[in-house]
């Protein structure tokens, strides 16, 4: 009996013993990747030219959700990254443009603009920027949070706005590309020097070797044909070529628009590409047992687009290129960190609309509502209407900035102004779709689901007083050449969301997700608090 207690005893301790609290298991890397400028459909459109060990790799070990959208306006490249590291959107996090009027200081401003810093690598002002304007915190902040520092937070990419807000604003270092001199750069915000293998990459010139070489077709011209004419007349001649077909050089560029020629080339992506894998090894991400963060965004994509449109030998080959780029880095994953021990995401922050000048010459409905003409019209009907001028201080983004002061100056009602404005812009312009006043949307809360993209993109403090969305198909300015992107339709919000590698299973799935689920899904899969605005929901379970 007393043998039989024993051996109950002996078993009971030793369950106990396992059931003792366990180091919670971790990926040793997060990787998060965003294409600026990717349409969900590049995924399909150009699979047929893909290698196996990028995007298909991805699309078929992966995680797939093939119904990704954004869920605000506009779609544009400094909200995006941030949303998509916030979880959030701009009614929360506050970047809600690349650029935007700042009524404090009654001058435009950049999202991450910052005059108290200093450019770290270089002796221009491109390094005078900083994460400052981002109000909420990203998954990087959740995870050095989390870990009270030793975790590991790198971001690179050729647009400062694209290393910058993914970086959050805990980041030991985000590293940008200097357009007047080939070098990548920071700011006094994280360091004060380069560090020494920044430093040793920017001594290798890459920049000029691989601008020493034409961007030739990586395939056989027959697998770009479906695309219409090489020299289509939707293209710009980005290269002062005299043409816009292949190849293209860049022999006779000098100075910066040699430099400045490099993001709208597959060469930006290589060199984004190259600095993360030196950053794997060198910052040995990856390597203990506390997760790190490698955030790259690869610009040239959304380049190539404004220039080219997405009808262009050049996007397909872009992608095809960028193919080819992301199995080299998930070669060096694989070597430096092991396959199975990071966790990667890919994304997008916008897509582009249809090219829009071959969208009118085959008769499809496009125009656009000219935000300078737009704005003397207005002008004029302040005058009359409520004799007093400068009433609008702005109008940019699609949205209106009413001077408040100059409205309690002239006794005027605000409410009233709004409303009388309204009027006006519905009965005047029949580009505009929809209007929305600031009385409108304030007192209202942001949604995961777009219930409202405008308010979704609306924050109180920074927004204007009137939001205008355009018809489908409607720009702020008319475009003859290339595509852009910024609108609340289907063609800017429909991105790829692949999520890839530990304990991310093979999947597609195809229901409604949004881009801000994406911190929550990588924060709940690390176990720690999601950002600290985020309105997403973890997707793997
Ligand atoms: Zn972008
Ligand atoms: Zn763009």
């Amino acid at each position: 009996m007393r043998k039989l207690l024993f051996t109950l005893l002996l078993l009971l301790s030793a369950s106990v013993y396992t059931i003792k609290p366990q180091t919670v298991q971790r990926p040793k890397l997060v990787v998060g990747i965003i294409v600026d400028q990717m349409r969900y459909e590049y995924l399909y459109r150009f699979y047929p030219y893909f290698g196996e060990r990028g995007f298909k790799r991805l699309m078929s070990e992966g995680s797939n959700f093939t119904y990704a959208h954004y869920n605000y306006v506009p779609t544009q490249t400094a909200p995006g990254h941030a949303s998509v590291s916030t979880g959030s959107t701009p009614f929360f996090h506050g970047i809600i443009s690349n650029a935007w009027y700042d009524r404090t200081t009654k001058k435009g401003r950049t999202s991450v603009e910052d005059d108290s810093a200093s450019t770290v690598g270089g002796n221009n002002d491109e390094g005078k920027k900083s994460p400052r304007m981002l109000l909420a915190t990203t998954m990087t902040d959740q995870l050095k949070l989390a870990s009270i520092g030793p975790s590991k937070v790198i971001s690179v990419s050729i647009k400062d706005r694209a290393a910058i807000l993914p970086g959050g604003h805990l980041a030991d270092g985000a590293f940008w590309y200097d357009e007047t001199n080939g070098n990548f750069i920071t700011s006094s915000y994280y360091m004060k020097t380069l560090p020494d293998w920044v430093d040793k990459f920017n001594r290798k010139k890459l920049a000029d070797k691989l601008l020493s070489k034409d961007w030739v077709l990586a395939k056989p011209e027959e697998a770009y044909k479906n695309n219409g004419a090489d020299n289509s007349p939707f293209e710009h001649d980005v290269f002062k070529e005299g043409k816009t077909n292949f190849p293209h050089s860049f022999a006779k560029l000098k100075g910066e628009d040699f430099y400045g020629a490099l993001p709208n080339t597959p060469y930006g992506n290589e060199m984004v590409k190259e600095l993360a894998c030196e950053a794997i090894t060198n910052e040995r991400l990856g390597k203990d047992d506390v997760t790190d963060f490698l955030a790259i965004s690869f610009s040239s994509p959304d380049y190539v687009g404004h220039a080219y449109g997405i009808y262009s030998y050049e996007i397909q080959d872009i992608y095809i290129r960028l193919d080819e780029q992301i199995a080299d880095l998930l070669k060096t994953l694989d070597e430096k960190v092991g396959k199975g021990n990071y966790l990667l995401f890919l994304t997008a922050d916008h897509a582009a609309e249809e090219t829009p000048g071959f969208l009118k010459s085959v008769n499809m409905p496009v125009g656009a509502l000219n935000q300078a003409r737009a704005l003397d019209s207005l002008k004029g009907f302040c005058k009359n209407a409520f004799n007093a001028n400068e009433v609008i201080e702005d109008f940019s983004n699609n949205q209106i900035f009413l001077n408040r002061k100059v409205i309690q100056n002239n006794s005027l009602n605000y409410h009233t102004v709004l409303q009388k404005l309204t009027d006006y812009l519905y009965n005047t312009f029949p580009q505009i779709q929809n209007i929305q006043t600031r009385d409108d949307l304030l007192g209202q809360t942001a949604t995961r689901e777009p219930k409202d993209f405008v308010l979704n993109g609306f924050n109180s403090v920074r927004s204007g007083d009137i939001a205008i969305t355009l018809l489908p198909g409607y720009l702020p300015s008319n475009m003859s050449k290339g595509t852009t992107h910024g609108t609340s339709y289907a063609y800017d919000t429909h991105v790829p969301m692949l999520f890839y590698g530990w304990h991310v299973p093979a999947q597609e799935n195809n229901s409604p997700v949004y881009i801000v689920d994406i911190a929550a899904t990588i924060c709940n899969l690390l176990h720690i608090t999601e950002p600290s605005c985020c309105i997403g929901v973890p997707l793997i379970r």
